[in-house]
């Protein structure tokens, strides 16, 4: 799910100094442990992990939220925010143990849609966002729960998930995802990671 309605935009503190696009909390291991799988296991997950990397003007912080599900009754969900132009983001997923696919899936899927709305033409506030988000939803997948679903989300974590089952082992399908859900990607510069994620990578 894809939630771009708050108003808050304090959120984004408490990361370090890191310059990262993509930020963990300094106690959220799991995080980075599952990150470090993805990246080790799916080459469609390196591309958008590098292609979030490389999004303009954004900070998006990704955590694990221990009772998203109980609470909310939600596996994931992002919620996005514009202050003079620049993109902050929150994106969530039901904490599971290293190894769970799902948490996989959800994770990459709440990138995908982060990468979605991080190359959105935005204008300086999070109002402007809002018709750019509705304009890719896709009512169809949009489950009963409010927030907009895309297919580009939905196909890029199940494609990772496969990748990570070993059940399709090719380069990255990101591209390929992006052209059947009409997502201009542009050039990826260089397949940069976030500086943070070699420091800590195998813990
Ligand atoms: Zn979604």
């Amino acid at each position: 799910m894809c939630d771009n309605v708050k108003g808050q935009s304090d959120h984004a503190g408490k990361t370090g100094a890191t310059t990262s696009v993509l930020r963990v909390l300094p106690d959220d291991r799991l995080t980075r442990q599952h990150l470090a799988r993805a990246i080790a296991g799916s080459a469609t997950a390196r591309e958008l992990i590098a292609r979030v990397e490389q999004l303009q003007d954004c900070v998006l912080i990704l955590r694990a939220h221990p009772l998203l599900t109980e609470q909310e009754h939600l596996l994931g969900r992002g919620k996005f925010w514009v202050v003079r132009g620049h993109l902050y983001g929150l994106l969530e997923y039901q904490a599971e143990p290293l190894g769970s696919y799902r948490a996989m899936r959800i994770i990459n899927h709440e990138l995908a849609h982060a990468l979605e709305v991080g190359l959105l033409p935005r204008g300086t506030d999070t109002a402007s966002l809002r018709p750019l988000v509705l304009a890719r939803e896709n009512e169809e997948a949009r489950g009963p729960v409010a927030g907009v679903e895309t297919e580009f989300a939905r196909a890029v974590g199940y494609r990772v998930q496969l990748e990570l089952q070993g059940r399709l082992q090719s380069p990255s399908a990101l591209s390929t995802v992006a052209d059947d859900t009409h997502l201009a990607l542009g050039t990826l510069a260089a397949a940069r990671l976030p500086s943070w994620m070699h420091a800590s990578e195998g813990q």
